[in-house]
């Protein structure tokens, strides 16, 4: 056998053994699922809405299948470059044009658990990420770094995950300053976090606005939002597999993003 082809063998004994192990991070995708609420003068994304179309009964007798309907960025979902100004002419930019290497790549998770539990709106910043560093090695090129927050584990109720207040949502993400530093001087894939969105929910007020949107899809890099169980991966050593549909043009899609991750 060739190199490579001994590594897939490896692999899939790996994963047939339990040696590897698999972590599903996605979110169940159902009519409660959170989504965002923009203000009332802006386009609305849709909720997730399923419709039986047959259930082994006279509109189909021997299959059982649905039509279903939502936005783009609806649960655990993949952020194309394409969705935001700053990455909108980048070529290859969108779900269907994406390179599919780039929907396998290691991951970095850093873990905020404490910080956001303290406070909601707490903001991942480059020293957090040094600090990190210390203990696990420098964050490699073309790394996803996810920030572990657990929050959808502790609000699973889809207000508390939300957690709009009067003056906006307050969820936590990354530091405005990190953003440039992960893309300039660690060359991450992308940023991924377990709320409805890359940014904290009061990056609507930052400079600049939505700072992981603008700069991460401004570098032609990819988001992951609404992942769960973060914390059944290591801080560094997993694989991360999040593969969006391949809409034409589309500007992102919900993904069953899954992990593998080296067993005990
Ligand atoms: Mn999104």
């Amino acid at each position: 056998m060739t190199g490579s082809a001994s590594t897939l063998a490896d692999l899939i004994a790996g994963i047939q053994t339990g040696g590897i192990r698999v972590v599903d991070l996605t979110q169940p995708l159902h009519a409660s699922t959170p989504i965002l609420q923009l203000p009332p003068e802006m386009g609305q994304t849709w909720k997730f809405e399923l419709q039986e179309i047959s259930n082994f009964d006279s509109r189909g007798p021997l299959w059982y299948w649905n039509n279903f309907k939502t936005g783009e960025h609806t649960g655990t979902h993949f952020d194309a470059p394409g969705h935001w100004i700053s990455g909108k002419d980048y070529p290859n930019n969108l779900t269907d044009t994406i390179p599919p290497a780039k929907f396998i790549a290691p991951a970095c998770v850093i873990d905020c658990v404490k910080e956001a539990e303290k406070n909601p709106d707490f903001l991942l910043s480059p020293d957090h990420i040094k600090a990190w560093e210390k203990t696990h090695g420098r964050i490699p090129k073309g790394a996803w770094v996810l920030m572990r927050t657990d929050w959808a584990l502790k609000r699973p109720q889809p207000d508390e995950y939300i957690n709009a207040q009067a003056d906006g949502c307050h969820t936590p993400g990354p530091h405005p300053e990190l953003v440039p530093f992960l893309v300039k001087e660690r060359e991450v894939i992308g940023f991924g976090n377990e709320t409805v969105g890359t940014d904290a929910g009061q990056a609507f007020t930052f400079d600049p606005p939505f700072p992981c949107h603008s700069g991460m899809h401004g570098a032609n890099k990819y988001g992951l939002a609404g992942l769960i169980h973060l914390d059944q991966l290591p801080p560094a050593g997993a694989i991360v597999i999040a593969a969006p549909l391949k809409i034409v043009r589309g500007s992102g899609s919900p993904c069953r993003v899954i992990a593998l991750v080296p067993g005990k």
